[in-house]
């Protein structure tokens, strides 16, 4: 029988793998093979038409050893506490990699958000805001959007919870609108630091990234930004998806135009009649001849079942978990080089820590500032990570891993365990 996908065995198999590499015993870490707190809370709703539907929701601490737990509220139909967890455990070494002093948590509504109008959504997002209170605040756990949620469920989040507190508290989330003391630049930040990881691979590799072909999965925020930066950067896009359809053109996409085409709320790619596209399954865009792909949609994408049929040369993770564990060994085999999501799209949670660092002070920084900051923080990061996986000889995966399961388990060695 076909092993059921499960993103939290994924994380546990390569925290004890790198673990290992680094020499580790296992109470070293068996620490940071657990979650330190989940809380699972149903979630009434009164929809538009009166009747009343609960929901499941979740919010999970995996960890607050080096700061307090940090990470996205997802809203989607396949939301469940094992994916919560894991998503969870990766927002802990993704700070760890980047050094920005938060552990990691994450939330989630098992709910398909296209199928409720604002107004249902904004109840549920108080609802759900008013039951994960006891364990949210700017010093315990921050929130952001992820997938299905954006800074308009922010600003009802920093609502709901100033109201329970009897004031503003901007700091409870980051990713706002930048009226409530959101940080410019976030918006795409996830996507600018997916562009940077991109371009500093393709600088280690000596390749251009002028006309450089590459295949993007997913237009929702962060495929999209990241596809007008690279567009911009120079590299050729040759096929973009969202969940109705991939497109696809060999001399490169219209970049400006879909992003247009998207911007309004509901709209699909499947009724996008650019000059010359082709339609393409989201299996024929997964598998393109391509030097660049990159998922950014959701995880177990590239799993052992098509890791043998992708012929890009580099994968840069956008997505949290595309490329599932099972899929590493086949893809360093054929040597194609992952650049993993801790690292990749690390530039959300870089900014997400300006903003909530600008919310402490008081300030509001030029966006010039913080993109200057993100790049500093990205390329430092990109070079530890590349450096380690030189040192180790390993993939970019497990030396992202080392350098952040070192920061995690230096920091409980400095602390000790309690009582
Ligand atoms: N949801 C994003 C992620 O997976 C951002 C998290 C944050 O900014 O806290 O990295």
């Amino acid at each position: 029988m076909e092993k059921v996908y499960n993103p939290y065995e994924d994380l546990l198999t390569i925290i004890d793998s790198v673990a290992g590499m680094l020499g580790y015993e296992e109470s070293d870490y068996s620490v940071i093979r657990y979650p330190e707190r989940e809380l699972k809370v149903s979630v009434p709703v009164e929809m538009d038409d009166g009747t009343i539907k609960v929901f499941e929701g979740y919010r999970v601490h995996y960890s607050t050893l080096r700061g307090p737990a940090k990470g996205g509220i997802r809203y989607h139909q396949d939301v469940n506490a094992e994916e919560v967890k894991a998503l969870a455990g990766w927002m802990a070494f993704k700070c760890a990699v980047v050094n920005v002093p938060y552990g990691g948590g994450k939330g989630g509504v098992k709910v398909d958000p296209t199928k409720l109008s604002q107004k249902e959504i904004n109840r549920l997002t108080r609802r759900y805001t008013a039951m994960i209170l006891p364990i949210i605040g700017p010093e315990i756990d921050i929130p952001a959007p992820d997938v299905g949620t954006n800074a308009d469920v922010m600003a009802v989040i920093m609502d709901t919870y100033s109201m329970f507190k009897g004031h503003s508290v901007p700091g409870v989330v980051t990713g706002k609108p930048i009226q409530l003391g959101g940080s410019l630049g976030r918006t795409e930040a996830t996507g600018r630091g997916v562009m940077i990881a991109t371009r500093e691979i393709l600088k280690k590799l000596h390749m251009e990234p002028k006309g450089t072909p590459t295949v993007i999965q997913g237009m929702g925020n962060v495929g999209s930004q990241t596809a007008r930066l690279l567009n911009e950067l120079g590299l050729k896009i040759i096929a973009v998806s969202d969940v109705s359809t991939g497109i696809y053109k060999e001399d490169g996409l219209n970049i400006p135009e879909i992003l247009d085409f998207l911007s309004v709320r509901g709209t699909l790619l499947k009724d996008y009649k650019g000059e010359g596209i082709k339609f393409i399954s989201n299996k024929e865009l997964l598998e393109l001849e391509t030097v660049v792909l990159i998922p950014a949609a959701l995880e177990n994408q590239i799993n052992e079942a098509n890791a043998n049929d992708i012929k890009a040369k580099i994968i840069v993770e956008a997505a949290n978990g595309p490329v599932a564990v099972s899929a590493d060994p086949i893809l360093k085999d054929r040597g194609i080089l992952v650049v993993p999501d801790i690292l990749a799209n690390s530039g959300g949670v870089v900014v997400s820590y300006f903003e909530w660092v600008q919310n402490i002070q008081s300030l509001a920084w030029e966006v010039e500032n913080v993109n200057a900051e993100l790049e500093k923080v990205m390329v430092k990061a990109f070079e530890e990570v590349y450096a380690k996986s030189l040192e180790k000889n390993t993939t970019l995966r497990n030396s992202a891993y080392m350098v952040a399961l070192e920061r995690i388990v230096n920091a409980k060695k400095v602390r000790g365990i309690f009582p």
